[in-house]
């Protein structure tokens, strides 16, 4: 299953060559995580039985350069793009704190925190994980040549044991 950005150029099934019935996607704008996106992954993993939860970023990023843009500015924006913004937000400060300024580190720093809120909310999930039947790996899309760099990864060595 695949958590990604909204982002028309991240279209799951092109990206990863897959087609109907083959994923189960659930994608906000700059994968920001609420309560309806933490249902939709627990009914992926516990309902459907899905062994893989792939947090899917990418580079150029509207949320995340748009919570860069709000930190700078001290502006946040109006609607409920604040609130997509808010939640981009920590990870942009998290990457600062550590001394990381680059698009791309502040961009692995977010889908890295994607992942553990993820399963720091989600006790259906990091049950899961903890039992060996599901793994959350993040990775970062490069829209230049199209690859995908794995970022980080929980439960994967369970899940599959030849990808360590
Ligand atoms: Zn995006």
């Amino acid at each position: 299953m695949l958590f990604g950005c909204s982002d028309s150029r991240l279209a799951a099934e092109i990206i990863f060559d897959r087609g109907l019935g083959d994923l189960f996607v659930v994608r906000t704008a700059g994968h920001v995580v609420g309560a309806e996106v933490m249902g939709s992954i627990e009914y992926g993993v516990d309902v459907l039985g899905c062994p893989l939860v792939v947090v899917l970023g990418h580079d150029s990023c509207g949320a995340v350069g748009a919570a860069c843009a709000a930190l700078e500015s001290g502006r946040t924006p109006a609607g409920y793009i604040r609130d997509v913004v808010e939640r981009v937000t920590p990870s942009v400060l998290a990457a600062r704190a550590a001394g990381r300024v680059e698009a791309e580190e502040i961009l692995a720093e977010h889908v890295r925190h994607t992942v553990d809120l993820l399963l720091d909310r989600s006790r259906v999930l990091a049950e899961k994980v903890a039992a060996g039947q599901a793994a959350v790996v993040s990775l970062c899309y490069r829209m230049a040549d199209g690859s995908a760099q794995l970022v980080a990864s929980r439960g994967l060595d369970a899940v599959v044991p030849a990808a360590s």
